[in-house]
């Protein structure tokens, strides 16, 4: 395409909000135009990006043996209300009703559709596995939308389903995907890191993460260079501290004037944090009309909470946990802000870290103000209605698995695998019939691809301080003719042949002839992140030109020949993978 023909308009100043780079640069590159929070539109070339990140995905669906198909993204509320979702899901669920008053959202995510869909034509076991997916539009009113389209309110989403007869299969299925999700990532040209991830709101167990990595990343990743131990933050087993041995003292109460934290306390009494309990204080609300419920839950001081772990404990959906006003909490309960301990407390529920049941003689608030308890200990003095490992695990710590210190690092959850299990085929009745005509419900997964979230990702892990460095895979056009002067007929001619050339070899070619400063098209051409520049300048007469990779290295001078020769080498390249 010619420039002067194109719909491009480049941006000299982006809005304030856009911190980081992804969101500046497709901004900036005129890539994505913001229509209201977390909204945006696909300008030509981001079209043509967003088209190349669909197509490896759906060369590697079907690929993997899953077929396309292309669902409403309007869910009528029956279906969420025969999986127990409609009420579960949560404020970032967009609901709307009809003229008729009847409920519908718009998909935050398919597994009541595609369920649906499955059951009106599965009945045997002849007819499994089947694998669907489409590439489609989600909503979800996210809380904070933010980072352009890393986290935005309106996405593309590549989602599918598997269906199978056993556990067996599933797993079959689970790693096909995985493979799948490894190859799409790679011809993206992310470094990424899979990890084993929480399922979250999607429910069922075993998920796998595929975070790309960088910095503003919003995943924590743990993981272990000794073994292979990854997971995201949320997910991480935390090893418990062994039990300690010494003798059971009595319990005394002592005076603690002022001490609300648990470093001021520790250091009053001159104890090391690990001897003490630390209280985070919490109320939990699934619906308006549900009454506010409280719970407490306790950690060693010097540990960190891990509020999933938390919400997996209690069964509740994320959004239902806040944190306590501690007044209210303290009438109901007797807890007393920067005093709260385990012993004295009631009506609320009493989640324990598994960690503190082998702990002696521990420092805990007394439920009274200016006072502790010293030499609490779990069984004599307090018990929980919940014990279990609630810690956040953090760098350093060591490995769940092999005992080694872990590190930390940052990513872009760009996709997750999950194993639902019978999660939904039991409350929707999916089931068929096996073998010996008995009746099994279909044992289900379900896979997901931030197809818009990965073009972000790409993004922050190519970029310089000039603009997009797109991999081939991906970029809107492969090469990008700059003419110096369109004046000169020579130059012009030239410039034509190679575009004539190039597009005839399968080269997709953006040729910038815009009346502009040769200075301008270099800059918009670094800005617009197109692989290979080749610029046709005062040369020409002798049929020279320039050639300069867009990812770095010099500028060459080749003939057009040779140019051709390499942009056509790179490109097909790249192709091959
Ligand atoms: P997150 O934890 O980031 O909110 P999620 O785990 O809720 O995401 P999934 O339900 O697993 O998301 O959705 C599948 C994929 O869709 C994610 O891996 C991510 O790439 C993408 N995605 C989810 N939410 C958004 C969003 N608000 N904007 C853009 N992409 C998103
Ligand atoms: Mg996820």
């Amino acid at each position: 395409m010619k420039a002067s023909q194109m719909y491009l308009y480049t941006l000299r100043e982006v809005p304030a909000e856009a911190e980081i780079a992804s969101h500046v640069l497709l901004l900036r590159a005129g890539f994505i135009r913001k229509l209201a929070a977390g909204i945006y539109g696909f300008m030509p070339l981001g079209t043509r990006t967003l088209h190349k990140i669909e197509n490896i995905v759906r060369e590697e669906m079907d690929n993997a043996g899953a077929q396309e198909i292309q669902m409403s993204a309007l869910q009528p509320a029956e279906l969420w209300q025969e999986s127990g979702r409609w009420a579960a899901y949560g404020p970032e669920m967009w609901r709307i009703k009809d003229r008729n008053q009847r409920e519908f959202c718009l998909g935050p995510t398919h597994e009541e559709v595609f369920t649906d869909i499955v059951r009106q034509n599965i009945s045997s076991y002849r007819q499994l596995p089947v694998n669907l997916y489409q590439i489609q539009t989600k909503y979800r009113d996210e809380a904070r939308p933010r980072f352009g389209l890393i986290r935005s309110r309106e996405f593309i989403m590549k989602d599918n389903y598997s269906f199978d007869r056993d556990e067996e299969g599933l797993d079959k299925s689970y790693w096909n995907m995985y493979n799948a999700y490894s190859r799409i990532f790679d011809r993206c040209g992310l470094t990424y890191r899979p990890v084993e991830a929480d399922s979250g709101a999607i429910g069922g167990s075993g998920s796998h993460e595929f975070c790309a990595l960088c910095d503003v990343g919003e995943e924590e990743i743990l993981y272990c260079e000794s073994c292979d131990m990854a997971a995201t933050a949320e997910k991480a087993d935390v090893k418990d501290a062994p039990a300690e041995q010494e003798a059971e003292k009595p319990l005394e109460k002592v005076l603690t004037p002022g001490t609300k934290s648990i470093e001021a306390v520790c250091d009053f009494l001159g104890i090391p944090q690990e001897k003490s309990i630390k209280a985070l204080l919490y109320q939990v609300q699934v619906s308006d009309d549900d009454p506010v419920k409280y719970v407490a839950a306790f950690i060693r001081g010097d540990r960190q909470v891990n509020e999933t772990k938390i919400v997996n404990a209690l069964d509740i959906p994320e959004y239902a946990l806040t944190m306590a006003d501690e007044a209210k909490m303290g009438a109901v309960t007797g807890c007393v802000g920067g005093f709260t301990g385990p012993v004295g407390l009631h009506d609320c529920t009493i989640i324990v870290d598994s960690e503190l049941v082998g702990l002696k003689n521990m420092c805990a608030g007394a439920c009274e103000a200016d006072h502790h308890l010293i030499n609490v200990n779990y069984g004599r003095d307090y018990k929980g209605d919940i014990v279990k490992d609630i810690k956040l695990l953090q760098e350093g710590d060591p490995c769940p698995v092999c005992g080694k210190p872990v590190k930390k690092a940052m990513g872009i959850e760009v996709g997750q695998v999950f194993k639902l299990h019978t999660k939904y085929s039991v409350p929707m009745g999916l089931y068929y019939k096996d073998e010996n005509q008995q009746e099994r419900p279909v044992v289900m997964g379900c896979y997901g691809i931030g197809v818009t979230r990965t073009m972000a990702a790409i993004v922050e892990q190519h970029h310089d301080d000039n603009g997009i460095i797109w991999p081939i895979s991906v970029a809107p056009y492969h090469v990008v003719i700059d003419v110096v002067n369109i004046k000169d007929e020579t130059q012009m001619n030239l410039a034509e042949k190679l575009y004539e050339d190039l597009q005839a070899a399968g080269l997709e070619v953006m040729m910038d002839e815009r009346d502009e400063r040769a200075g301008v098209k270099f800059k918009d051409a670094d800005l617009l992140g197109i692989p290979i520049r080749i610029t046709v300048g005062k040369k020409a007469a002798d049929g020279i030109v320039e050639y300069k990779l867009r990812r770095g290295g010099d500028i060459v001078e080749y003939t057009v020949e040779e140019a051709e020769q390499n942009a056509i080498d790179l490109v097909n390249a790249e192709r091959r993978g």
